[in-house]
């Protein structure tokens, strides 16, 4: 190229006629090429078409003297999409304007182009290409400081031997290859990316041969439901065994035969083998999990990808829901309401679609809101860099979909921690090279049963598949879960370490166990001194334990109408209020979610003393519930079975001396009665600590007309400063049923054998002792 060999093709009107005739007289090109080229520029940057620079070009590059040599270089913008998301499309006319005026200043007089959108290319000297790139990008920045954008160059080298159109395809190859690579800035097209060309050309040659031939295989990778620890489905992804270059690997081979526009054959191969193989396994008898199976956005336009299913699981016998598709948001780049109408055509015809990569692009929040999605596949990204905010966003993400109706699924889990995470903030599922890689379907089931795995069972699909609508982090999850619709609640996600204290807990038959329970929940079972969950389900589980009763006489309630339960109780000492529902039911099994308080530390008795629901459930358990002050005269009385002297009539000795003058004590007992309520030893009681329990049997007139023993307990809890909270409760002891249900406080076997054989002489003597 001489010092005139450039073509500026960027100025409108009546400049580029005067550059085309100084190149027309530079090169004596032909009127035609002329004539043709006024219809090849760009009427939004005023540069050349890629036509036309493909054109011009080698006119140029034959009068290049044999010392100089020549470069294409190719121009993105990275980013370019989501700055026209976020600033509009007239700002983003704007920069592409400016940038083709930077690049056409920086690189003066040389041949530019506009490519299309938010690509450039120019021929310039060889020597000339660094200085300019770097200048360009400073330019470039100083321009749109606060963009978000970037340049990323690739650079192919030229001679006039050389075909243009392979250097414009090669410098866009090098800059491609360095997309989102941070903190690179440009590629030159060398011998690797030669290579990886060479095997792009490969791909696209060999496709039909490599699918007829079978070598196209489906490596399967487990997905985890993380409430259970169980195998509840797969994901196919595409591997090519080949002789030549092994195993290509999904990230060259797909996105080759997208730009190739091949995909499509690959999809359907996946899809039917997937189906043939799901086949093979149910007539064998094994457990099958359903699969899922990623599509392009060229799927929809290149095939009836639609039918190619429905053939597939129609010819092998495959329910349809034990396949799912996967689509990123990049499906919904071009034609937006076809795709819709495709999406609502799976949906119609049965099978789940599935949002893939979530989080990874600048829209997926929109699509998320533009289209019916059943599972949101949350991108690995934040699993890799597992912080603080990443969880915070990641617990979000989780909150967000549950109030959508959507599940979610995280993707990348590579250790315990994360997994331990998810469970926490209800992820249903979770897929990652900790339960395992993809490989072929033998190798992954042998890698699961080593790892003791185990398949969930089809029938507990929609069992699990509920539990999961479960929001853990709303601050009113027992109201969510009464709705298992969409959009309802607009909580605020509480913070993750002082979260509610929640637990799901699993009845079969008689056995029960905790599915989940949170750390708040694990929290409240240490301050009532139950070391673990596990240890809480052996109480629970053994009929020797007064809790084995009352829980389940709490579960039964649940059980019958589906509505939120309460229930007071008294456990270490401690006042704990429990409300549950029943979110799930399947034969002979039922989760419930359980929310437990401690209400003894911080209770603030004004504040829940107008809350019905609470003060109800609060004093199911007892016969009078009262706060008791320093000095008896402020006592309050909170609830009450019976009658009371109105408290303007009390006595100065306070609420308790009411309430003992108000039941009728066998003579006899009189005095250990008074004793009992004795309100110094009451506060003696709660000396060594902020909880403690009284227990005394006393014989008391009964409204059946005699008198019956009874026993009074008396649970005590310090609430705030210098006041108490006292639960009494009045227990006939007569009969071991009544006994045993109801109530936390068991009355020792010793004192049942006591008592009865009381009863039987007070029978036999037909009267009271
Ligand atoms: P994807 O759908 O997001 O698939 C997950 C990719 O992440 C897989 O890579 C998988 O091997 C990898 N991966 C899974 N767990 C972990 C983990 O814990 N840590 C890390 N670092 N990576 C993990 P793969 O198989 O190379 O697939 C890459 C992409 O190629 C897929 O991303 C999917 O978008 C596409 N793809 C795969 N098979 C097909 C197919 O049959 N058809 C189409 N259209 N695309 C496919
Ligand atoms: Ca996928
Ligand atoms: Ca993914």
């Amino acid at each position: 190229m001489s010092a005139g060999s450039f073509l500026r093709c960027r100025h409108k009107g009546k400049d580029m006629i005067d550059i085309i005739g100084r190149v027309q007289k530079l090169y004596l090109l032909d009127q035609n090429i002329i004539a043709h080229i006024r219809t090849e520029i760009d009427p939004l940057t005023g540069a050349l078409s890629l036509r036309g620079f493909c054109e011009i070009a080698p006119e140029l590059l034959q009068h290049l003297r044999r010392d100089e040599g020549a470069a294409v270089v190719y121009i993105n913008i990275e980013d370019f999409k989501s700055y026209n998301a976020r600033n509009g499309f007239e700002q983003g006319t704007e920069v592409l304007c400016r940038t083709a005026d930077i690049i056409a200043a920086v690189f003066d007089d040389r041949l530019v182009s506009h490519v299309y959108g938010d690509r450039f290319i120019a021929l310039v000297y060889e020597s000339e290409v660094l200085d300019g790139i770097r200048e360009l990008e400073s330019r470039f920045m100083e321009h749109f400081p606060d963009a978000k954008l970037c340049l990323k160059f690739g650079i192919c080298r030229v001679d006039s031997g050389k075909n243009v159109t392979f250097a414009c395809d090669a410098s866009k190859i090098a800059c491609d290859s360095i997309r989102n690579k941070h903190g690179i800035l440009f590629r030159e097209y060398d011998l690797e990316l030669e290579e990886s060309v060479k095997k792009q050309r490969y791909i696209i040659a060999n496709i039909d041969r490599a699918i007829a031939a079978g070598r196209i295989k489906v490596y399967y990778q487990p997905v985890i439901r993380t409430l259970t620890n169980e195998i509840c489905g797969m994901e196919a992804l595409a591997r090519w065994d080949d002789d030549r270059y092994g195993l290509i690997r999904p990230d060259v081979l797909v996105s080759t035969l997208e730009r190739y526009q091949q995909i499509h054959k690959l999809d359907a191969c996946m899809i039917r083998q997937v189906c043939e193989e799901f086949e093979i396994r149910q007539k064998a008898g094994d457990r099958v999990v359903p699969v899922s199976f990623n599509l392009s956005r060229l799927d929809f336009e290149l095939c009836d990808i639609l039918q190619i299913i429905e053939d597939a699981v129609s010819r092998h016998h495959v329910p349809k829901n034990m396949v799912h598709i996967e689509i990123t948001e990049s499906v919904f780049d071009k034609n937006p309401e076809f795709i819709r109408e495709q999406l609502h055509a799976f949906h119609k015809a049965g099978f789940e679609v599935w949002m893939d990569d979530f989080g990874s692009g600048f829209s997926s929040l929109n699509v998320l809101k533009e289209y019916d999605f059943d599972v949101i596949k949350i991108d690995m990204l934040f699993l890799r860099h597992f912080t603080t905010k990443a969880r915070r966003i990641l617990a979000s993400i989780v909150d967000m979909a549950k109030k959508v109706g959507i599940r979610t699924l995280a993707e990348g889990v590579e250790n315990a921690d994360q997994l331990a995470f998810l469970r926490t903030i209800g992820c249903e599922k979770a897929q990652g090279f900790l339960i395992g890689k993809p490989e072929p379907l033998l190798v992954t089931r042998n890698n699961l049963e080593e790892k003791h795995y185990r398949f969930e069972r089809l029938c507990l699909r929609q069992y699990y598949d509920d539990l999961g609508k479960v929001n853990f982090l709303s601050n009113q999850p027992l109201e969510y879960a009464a709705v298992s619709g969409r959009n309802l609640d607009v909580n605020q996600i509480t913070d993750l370490d002082q979260g509610i204290p929640i637990a799901v807990w699993e009845m079969r038959g008689d056995i029960g166990r905790f599915l989940l329970t949170n750390r708040a929940y694990r929290d409240v079972l240490l301050s009532v001194g139950v070391q673990s969950p596990r240890a809480a389900e052996f109480d629970m589980n053994d009929r020797e334990e007064q809790i084995y009763w009352s829980a389940r006489q709490f579960f039964r309630e649940m059980q019958e109408d589906g509505d939120i339960h309460a229930q007071y109780a008294v456990l270490g000492g401690h006042h704990c209020f429990i409300r549950g529902r029943v979110i799930a039911r399947h034969h002979g099994r039922s989760a419930y979610l359980l929310v437990m308080q401690d209400l003894s530390g911080t209770f603030d008795i004004e504040q829940y003393k107008d809350q019905a629901e609470i003060t109800n459930s609060l004093f199911r358990m007892f016969d009078y519930v009262f706060l008791l002050a320093e000095r008896p005269d402020q006592d309050v009385l909170l609830y009450s079975v019976r009658e009371l002297p109105t408290f303007s009539d009390m006595d100065d000795e306070g609420i308790l001396h009411e309430v003992r003058k108000s039941l009728m004590v066998h003579p006899k007992d009189q005095d250990r009665y008074d004793d009992f309520f004795d309100r110094p030893a009451i506060h003696r009681a709660l000396r060594d600590g902020d909880r403690a329990e009284m227990k005394g049997c006393f014989r008391f007139w009964d409204s059946s007309g005699s008198w019956c023993w009874k026993e009074i307990s008396l649970s005590l809890s310090r609430v705030g400063d210098k006041k108490m909270l006292a639960g009494m409760r009045l227990q006939m002891l007569d009969m071991q049923s009544d006994i045993s249900i109801g109530s936390f406080h068991p009355v020792s076997l010793k004192e049942l054998q006591y008592l009865s054989q009381m009863k039987q002489t007070r029978d036999t003597n037909g009267h009271c002792l």
